[in-house]
């Protein structure tokens, strides 16, 4: 297993606001039921907009 980084987004935080959709660049976000989700991961290009403009800090790049 190689430790690559991945957008995680904790759904207990995540209040659905949908702010992380809009702005991320390559569309690899998703929501569903209610939270985002990273619906492609091979899109995303972990630019960290997503963890930026999100305003409860529900996303994290680890
Ligand atoms: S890190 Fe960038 S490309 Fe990846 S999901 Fe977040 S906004 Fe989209
Ligand atoms: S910006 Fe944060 S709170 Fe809003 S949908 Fe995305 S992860 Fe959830």
């Amino acid at each position: 297993m190689t430790d690559s980084k991945k957008v995680k987004i904790d759904a207990d935080v995540c209040t659905g606001c949908s702010i992380c959709i809009d702005e991320c660049p390559t569309g690899a976000l998703e929501m569903e039921n209610g939270v985002s989700v990273l619906a492609r991961p091979g899109d995303c290009t972990l630019c960290g907009n997503c963890e930026d403009v999100c305003p409860v800090s529900a996303i994290t790049i680890e």
